[in-house]
């Protein structure tokens, strides 16, 4: 079977690198410039644990908390309905949702190389990951930081270093399966938010013009 979407009319872009690297922010700030759909795993993910009448709600909030990683199949679902209603929702808008094409960053996926090979195979093929990298000093005291405000129960001590050791073991290989394709764009992110911006523009400059160059 031929995967659900077309890469050549649908561009997959995912977005990785250690919990705190900055993928949503990052991910958030790509939106307006090129008429992106930003879709955040760990944000469905949150999404269904709480939706009536999920069977999978324990499930997934137990996985959060240890860090560890949601069988696929319910991870990978998530995406492909989503993706399926934004491109009916946007398909005719223009900035490149014409004729069933479509531009998505998927943030904080694939965590594993199940996931990589199983979303490729069957959803859709990706053509590129923006891969944020930083210090695991960065990363816990960015955590820290952001737990102040963020309520999410996985943004303590105990369960970052759980996240990171999950990282190392099992995302870190997807990084570098990648890498073996060519397919990677390292971003070091230790600096400020505009700095990484910056370059991080610089990449996706070379990938798309942004609409409103087009016109012009
Ligand atoms: N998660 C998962 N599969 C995914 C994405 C996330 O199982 O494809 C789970 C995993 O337990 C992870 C948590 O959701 O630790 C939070 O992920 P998120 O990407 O939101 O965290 P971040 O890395 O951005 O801090
Ligand atoms: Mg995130």
């Amino acid at each position: 079977m031929p995967p659900v979407f077309d890469s050549s009319k649908v561009t997959v872009i995912f977005v990785l690198g250690g919990p705190g690297a900055g993928k949503g922010t990052q991910s958030a700030k790509l939106v307006d410039s090129y008429k992106f759909c930003h879709l955040s795993a760990g944000d469905l993910l949150r999404a269904e644990q709480v939706r009536e009448g999920s069977e999978y709600g324990q499930l997934i909030r137990t996985c959060i908390r240890e860090g560890t990683i949601v069988p696929s199949h319910v991870t990978i679902k998530l995406l492909q309905n989503a993706m399926t209603a934004v491109l009916a929702e946007r398909s005719g808008s223009g900035d490149g949702w014409n004729d069933g094409r479509g531009r998505f960053l998927i943030d904080g996926f694939p965590r594993n190389i199940e996931q990589a090979k199983s979303f490729d195979d069957t959803i859709c093929l990706s053509s590129l990951v923006l891969f944020y990298d930083t210090s695991e000093d960065v990363l816990i005291r960015r955590i820290i930081e952001r737990s102040k405000t963020s309520g999410r129960e996985d943004d303590n001590l105990e369960s970052i270093k759980k996240r990171l050791r999950t990282y190392q073991k099992d995302t870190m290989p997807v990084i570098d399966e990648y890498k073996s394709k060519n397919k990677v764009k390292t971003i070091e992110s230790s600096g400020s938010i505009e700095e990484i911006y910056e370059d991080t523009v610089k990449i996706i400059d070379k990938l798309f013009t942004p609409p409103s160059e087009i016109a012009n």
